[in-house]
C-alpha cells in the first residue's frame, strides 16, 4: 500500500521510522512518501497561509500551493482523504474499506484548515480520528497509516491461516 502524505511537517513522521512500520517500511512492505507542501510555494517567503476567501476568522492554506502539491503525486486510481474534524470518523469499518486501495493521499490541515476550493476539487473523503480538535493533520494522518497497515498484516496473517 503508498501512502503520498502532504504536509507542512514532514519531520513530524519522523516516528513512522520506528518499531514495526519503521521495519515494515525497510522491507518495503508499506510505502510511505512524505512531501513538505511548502516546497509548492512561488513566494519568495515561502508563504503558504491566507485569509479565507469569502471571509470568515484566522487562516487557511492557500489553494493553489495545496493543488500543486496534489498535482506532483496524483495518479488516475489514488483516492485523496483530508483529515479533518468534520470528516467520516475513522472505525474499523472506515478502515477495512480504505486499506482495500492501493494508493491513499492524505492531506494535512494546519490553521482554519484548508481553503474550500481546493478541497471540492481534489478531496474524495474526509476522516476524523475523533471528535475534537488538534492544530494539525499530522497526527491524524499518522494513526490513518497505522491503522491501515495493522488491518492489512491482520488480514493477511488470517489468510496464512485458512
Ligand atoms: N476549524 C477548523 C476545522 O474545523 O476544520 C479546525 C482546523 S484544525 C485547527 C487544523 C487541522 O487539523 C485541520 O485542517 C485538520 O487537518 C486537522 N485536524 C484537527 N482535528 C482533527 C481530527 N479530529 N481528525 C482529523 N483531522 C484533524
Amino acid at each position: 500500500m503508498k501512502f503520498d502524505v502532504l504536509t507542512l511537517f514532514p519531520d513530524m513522521f519522523e516516528c513512522l521510522n520506528q518499531s514495526i512500520i519503521g521495519r515494515a517500511k525497510e522491507k518495503e512492505l508499506i510505502d510511505i512518501n512524505l512531501i513538505n507542501i511548502r516546497d509548492f510555494s512561488n513566494n519568495k517567503h515561502k508563504k503558504v497561509d491566507d485569509t479565507p476567501y469569502g471571509g470568515g476568522s484566522g487562516m487557511v492554506m492557500m489553494p493553489d500551493v495545496v493543488y500543486r502539491a496534489y498535482e506532483s503525486v496524483k495518479t488516475k486510481d489514488a483516492k485523496v482523504i483530508y483529515m479533518t474534524p468534520q470528516g467520516k470518523k475513522l472505525d474499523q469499518k472506515k478502515v477495512e474499506d480504505l486499506a482495500k486501495q492501493n494508493h491513499l493521499i492524505i492531506l494535512c490541515g494546519h490553521y482554519e484548515g484548508i481553503d474550500q476550493r481546493v478541497l471540492d476539487k481534489i478531496v474524495d473523503e474526509e476522516v476524523s480520528i475523533g471528535d475534537y480538535v488538534l492544530t494539525g493533520g499530522e497526527i491524524p494522518a499518522m494513526v490513518l497509516i497505522a491503522v491501515s497497515y495493522t488491518h492489512l498484516r491482520a488480514h493477511e496473517t488470517l489468510m496464512n491461516l485458512v
